[in-house]
Parts: C-alpha cells; sequence; structure tokens
C-alpha cells in the first residue's frame, strides 16, 4: 500500500500516463480506498486544465509545489 505522499508526488506522472504499469496500478488502488486523494486528483486536474486555458502553456512548477504544500498542510498526511 502506497502512501497519500508517494501519490502526490507520482501524480503528474500518473496524468500523463508516465507511471509504469504496477505503480499506476498502486495509484488506482490507493485512489479506491482514499476519498482525500480522489479530490486532490481531482482538484489538481482542474488546476492543470484552467492553466493550460488560461496560459497555453505548462502547469508552472511553483502552482503543482502549492497545491502538494496545500495538500500537505491539510493534515492528511498524518494519518497514514
Ligand atoms: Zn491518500
Amino acid at each position: 500500500m502506497i502512501t497519500c505522499q508517494e501519490v502526490s508526488d507520482w501524480l503528474l506522472d500518473y496524468l500523463s500516463g508516465e507511471l509504469s504499469e504496477n505503480d499506476r496500478r498502486a495509484v488506482d488502488h490507493h485512489l479506491g480506498s482514499c476519498p482525500a486523494c480522489v479530490s486532490f486528483v481531482h482538484s489538481y486536474r482542474m488546476t492543470i486544465s484552467l492553466s493550460r486555458r488560461l496560459a497555453a502553456q505548462p502547469t508552472p512548477p511553483e502552482l503543482i509545489e502549492r497545491i502538494q504544500v496545500r495538500f500537505t498542510q491539510a493534515g492528511h498526511l498524518g494519518r497514514m
């Protein structure tokens, strides 16, 4: 079982299809039992598509970092 931290680390690769089959399955499995990560993935996707629409360029790393920090600060990681 992978942790929420790993999900957040792997998410970009997960969404771009660059994770290995095993890792992708591990993320899928985690998402199946962790509503917090599901909503994290959802807001992540929204942010990426929003920033693409606004700027027509890749999501800035600072933005991704800010989402990850907010996710971490929510105290969710402490539960694992
Ligand atoms: Zn999780």
